[in-house]
């Protein structure tokens, strides 16, 4: 497989898939520019070597042809503002301006493409006419470039044009990750293949149907699993606690039950929290009461997890020397409920310190370390949210399995 790092791109035209699919403000303003950010170094190594720069992205949900607010345009500033340079772009990804400013493109120079996702061929691949439609506009945008890089994580799950299917139309010396892909997948690999123990995985957010799979793969590698958030009731009840209106999955109460036993039996230290605190409504000024986990009210429900919990989770959290955290410990947006997620990211990062390795990832556990400043205090913090948690599911990625053949 060929490596970034040792490649020199002099006098080469690369498609770089990016993942800029960044949140927009009420003006189109970039709000959040960490994905744009992450692209950079990739970009940065082509441009030095002496070659040129074609940026693929998608940039939210489009449901069909162009829209002015999910337009790439919206980027250019930012990017051009973090490169300093000026950069191109093409108001189409495919097309005549495209093939025509993609092939005067000189090195040292950016060109940036118009949302793939405008054209439904990038990731519509049902039926057969669909899947000649994507091979067709795979190709087409192969034929802009010498070499083919994928530094888009966050769709490395996806078996789209741009992610997997472009790279059928380059030989295996011509294509390879950017940087960021290979960071996340050592990152990855590092927690999952060969991590020093004891292993923690903190699992929390709002659904566990969401990370039931996920779970499941961790079982089999991990000394201690802490389950917090709102997923905590689903496992409360199926052990025949009282959750009053707390969060719950009915359908789920059976898979519950059972991870509750496979963790046993794989001897696998399960913690889940042990106090609560329980609030009379969904909002930041509800009345709130500190209870038993096992104790929840008719009328009442749990949003955040207590301080005997904290203290649980937090000297696990010490003692472990890898760490993979993936959601909040209760509804962390809300300051009133925020403390249970505040508490989990210190003690991560304090074990951090101490020589562990943590990984965190998962959109809404990202958002909680940003939010509390504590990104720069754990060891990775991964951009792919779903990409992530199907990688630690087991599952081979499309946009991985597509370079490493
Ligand atoms: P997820 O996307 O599944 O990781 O869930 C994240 C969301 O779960 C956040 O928006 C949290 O506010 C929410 N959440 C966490 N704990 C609770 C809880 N105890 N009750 C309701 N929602 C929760």
């Amino acid at each position: 497989m060929q490596i970034i790092d040792n490649y020199s791109f002099t006098g080469i035209k690369v498609i770089i898939r990016v993942d800029f699919n960044v949140p927009l403000g009420a003006q189109y303003e970039v709000t959040d520019d960490t994905r744009i950010r992450g692209a950079l170094p990739t970009i940065q190594k082509v441009l030095q070597d002496g070659g040129s720069v074609i940026l693929m992205s998608h940039l939210g949900r489009p449901k069909s042809g162009p829209e002015e607010k999910f337009s790439l345009k919206h980027v250019i500033q930012v990017l051009s503002d973090h490169m300093g340079m000026e950069i191109q772009f093409a108001g189409d990804c495919v097309g005549e301006e495209a093939a025509e400013k993609a092939s005067n493109l000189k090195p040292g120079e950016i060109l940036l493409l118009e949302n793939l996702r405008f054209h439904s061929a990038e990731n519509k691949i049902k039926t057969d006419e669909e899947k000649t439609a994507t091979r067709l506009f795979a190709e087409k945008l192969s034929s802009y470039a010498d070499v083919y890089v994928n530094d888009a994580f966050g769709t490395a799950h996806r078996a789209h044009a741009s992610t997997a299917v472009i790279a059928d139309f380059f030989d295996s010396d011509s294509k390879m990750f950017g940087f960021l892909i290979n960071k996340e997948i050592q990152a990855m690999d590092k927690v999952l293949l060969n991590c020093e123990k004891p292993f923690t995985a903190i699992m929390g957010g709002a659904k566990v149907s969401d990370k039931i799979q996920v779970i499941e793969n961790l079982l089999d590698r991990v000394d201690n699993l802490i389950i917090g958030g709102g997923m905590t009731y689903t496992f409360i009840k199926a052990r025949g606690g009282k959750i009053g209106n707390s969060l719950c999955e009915e359908d789920k109460l059976d898979v519950a039950a059972n991870l509750l036993k496979k963790a046993e039996e794989k001897g696998v230290n399960l913690l889940l929290p042990v106090d609560q605190v329980l609030a009379d409504r969904f909002d930041n000024d509800a009345s709130t009461e500190l209870v038993n986990i096992d104790n929840g009210k008719e009328g009442f429900m749990g949003l955040d997890v207590g301080p005997g919990t904290i203290e649980a989770f937090s000297d696990v959290i010490m003692n472990s020397k890898t760490i993979l955290w993936n959601g909040p410990m209760g509804v962390f947006e809300m300051p009133s409920f925020q403390k249970g997620t505040v508490s989990i990211a210190q003690a991560i990062a304090k074990s951090t310190a101490e020589g562990a390795f943590s990984l965190v990832g998962g959109g809404d556990s990202v958002a909680a370390v940003n939010k509390f400043g504590l990104a720069d205090r754990v060891s990775y913090v991964s951009t792919g949210g779903g990409a992530m948690l199907e990688y630690i599911e087991g599952e081979e990625l499309p946009g991985i399995k597509a370079i490493k053949g």
